[in-house]
């Protein structure tokens, strides 16, 4: 780990006030968690927060705001943030999701290390701790073995307007529920036979305060714990605990956890008069996830697309994971400040995906450097151009920041320019080539249009125009030479040609999985085009995951996986402007 700090990329302005940080505010004014020490008696910072990911897939531009959020809290308020994984379920877990999830965060430029001590935890490292809360939460009467089938026990759960029925087995003695437990530790039972249930109250108005399950038999092989364990404890069980295990004070999440937040006060409540926990409790927060215009972010529905090999992989750059993001080009910057301005609330709303592209170009704009690329070639002759004569030209790295110096490239008698910046009769308005009209070729010379080539079916192949020798770019007499067009070209005989991928959004609808929607049935065809491109020779040194400003075209990186030395690939970041749907 690069720094020894929960963020190496401080922000450098003041973060904008949230809830939660009005929340914190409160809490360090009221010393809440003021005067705490770790098991080795070590003061314990005021703000802990902790980002829990479930090792079962790829993470995606949601998880990244609630890492930006966990993170950036703790940066901010001198605090700790934790990296747990929450991997309680055995079926769906795998150590390739573990690495990944690792190497995302520390992409994003967080860090779980704080004064030298790393804070990664499993939540399966607490397996053991947790069975034995629950053998003291059945000895004293706040859970039991309920036994009863499954179907059952779902009718008798009630619905949102009736109340739910008692178990038959719900005033089974606590002593009885011990042995059952310990036997379905014990493997004696097949899954599903019995199951731990808190004993709160089955006419609830909150169906998770109706007796909620707390450990469930699973013979399953455990990515971690391999086969020690055949019986899981659940989410909900699993959770408070884990936080307050680790001292976490802030314990945020988002919203569709509101209902379940009294039982996770009750288990930290049952637990603290059982001596387990000291007070204070952590508390839990809930905030609005994020939801992206033209974007999914279910996990599962993100499966279907690689599965179904509508996209190339969980990197294909048209994802919203956090290695597809990457891939793309997506900086970790603006990553964090897309979180940070798409704010904290308490209620549901949409983003529009044009302030991800926003963050990425306010980002990009200063610290990439400029390149010249023709996407889509058409010949150009400069019939009175010497033969076989090669003339340098320069254009600045940076045209805001001359000390970056210039880039040299040469021009020739036979150069690749737009299709689109010759026409044969021109519209109205049109400034670039068409015959009788001089344009600048930018960095070079002023040229004349003369005239095209066609082949047999009419079309364009070849243009030809005539240069004036003393109107070169940063010469005294190009002020001569007063124009309207400029336009990009690179040498033909020097240009290096290129793989480029032009992404655009996946979806064509702007709620694609909204309302139960088929999001299928919105995939945008076009959002992948290829073209063959030929790119300014400087280009020959761009290494994967170089990023660059193709002039005219919008943000590019060299592709992180195809990308070599002697065949260049690169993949669009996105465009100059917001121009989707003009
Ligand atoms: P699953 O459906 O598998 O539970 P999940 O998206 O909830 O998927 P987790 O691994 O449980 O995945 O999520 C880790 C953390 O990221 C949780 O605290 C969750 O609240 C948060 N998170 C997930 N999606 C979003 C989102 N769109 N916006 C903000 N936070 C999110
Ligand atoms: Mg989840």
């Amino acid at each position: 780990m690069s720094k020894d700090h929960n963020s190496p990329v401080a922000a450098d302005s003041a973060p904008p006030s949230n809830f939660l940080r009005s929340i914190i505010d409160v809490d360090l004014a009221a010393h809440t968690y003021a005067g705490r020490t770790d098991a080795a008696g070590l003061p314990l910072p005021q703000v802990i927060t902790r980002f829990p990911p479930e090792p079962n897939g790829y993470l995606h531009i949601g998880h990244a705001k609630s890492i930006c959020l966990n993170f950036g809290l703790a940066r901010d308020y001198q605090g700790r943030a934790h990296l747990r994984f929450d991997d309680t379920n055995p079926a769906r877990e795998d150590q390739e999701y573990v690495d990944t999830i690792l190497d995302s965060v520390k992409w994003l430029g967080f860090d779980w290390t704080s004064n030298g001590q790393e804070h990664l935890y499993h939540a399966s490292d607490y397996f053991d701790r947790l069975y034995e809360m629950a053998e003291y939460l059945i000895t004293a009467g706040h859970a039991y073995i309920d036994s009863q089938p499954a179907e059952e026990m779902a009718a008798n759960r009630g619905s949102f307007s009736e109340p739910g029925k008692d178990s038959p087995f719900r005033t089974r003695a606590a002593a009885e529920s011990l042995e059952l437990f310990r036997r379905m530790k014990a493997g004696e039972f097949a899954d599903g036979l019995h199951i731990l249930r808190a004993r709160i109250d089955m006419a609830s108005p909150n169906m998770n305060l109706r007796d909620p399950a707390m450990y469930r038999i699973r013979h399953a092989h455990h990515h971690r714990t391999g086969d020690a364990w055949c019986i899981y404890p659940m989410y909900d069980y699993t959770h408070p605990i884990s936080d307050a295990l680790e001292n976490i004070t802030h314990s945020i999440c988002t919203l569709e956890f509101q209902d379940h937040r009294p039982f996770y006060d009750w288990i930290l409540e049952r637990l603290a008069e059982g001596g387990y926990f000291k007070k204070p409790l952590p508390r839990q927060y809930e905030f609005a996830r994020l939801n992206l215009t033209y974007v999914i972010t279910s996990k599962r529905k993100l499966r279907e697309l690689v599965e179904q090999h509508i996209v190339d992989g969980w990197d294909d750059p048209r994802m919203p994971t956090i290695v597809g993001l990457r891939r793309r080009g997506f900086t970790p910057e603006s990553l964090q400040l897309f979180c940070e301005r798409s704010g904290v609330t308490k209620s549901d709303s949409w983003i529009d995906i044009g302030t991800l592209d926003g963050c990425l170009r306010e980002d990009l704009d200063p610290k990439a450097p400029r390149a010249t690329a023709v996407l889509r070639p058409l010949k150009l002759v400069i019939d009175n151009f010497p033969a076989g004569e090669v003339i340098a030209c320069q254009a600045p790295v940076h045209p805001h920041l001359p000390e970056r110096g210039n880039r040299d490239f040469p021009i020739s008698d036979t150069l690749w320019i737009e299709q689109e910046d010759f026409m044969e009769v021109p519209t109205k308005g049109y400034f670039r080539l068409f015959p009788g009209n001089k344009v600048r070729l930018r960095y070079g010379f002023v040229v004349e249009c003369t005239g095209c080539d066609k082949d047999a079916d009419g079309n364009v192949i070849t243009v030809h125009c005539n240069y004036f020798a003393d109107s070169k770019s940063g010469t005294e007499g190009s002020a001569n030479y007063k124009v309207k067009g400029n336009i990009h070209w690179v040498s033909a005989a020097h240009a290096l040609q290129a793989e480029v991928r032009l992404y655009d959004r996946l979806f064509t609808d702007a709620q694609p999985d909204a309302g139960g929607k088929d999001f299928k049935l919105a995939l945008n065809p076009n959002a992948k085009e290829v073209v063959a491109a030929w790119v300014e020779p400087g280009l020959a040194a761009a290494q994967a995951d170089d990023k660059y400003q193709f002039e005219r075209h919008g943000y590019f990186v060299a592709d992180r996986h195809d990308s070599q030395p002697g065949h260049l690939v690169f993949n669009r970041i996105t465009t100059l402007k917001d121009s989707w749907g003009k």
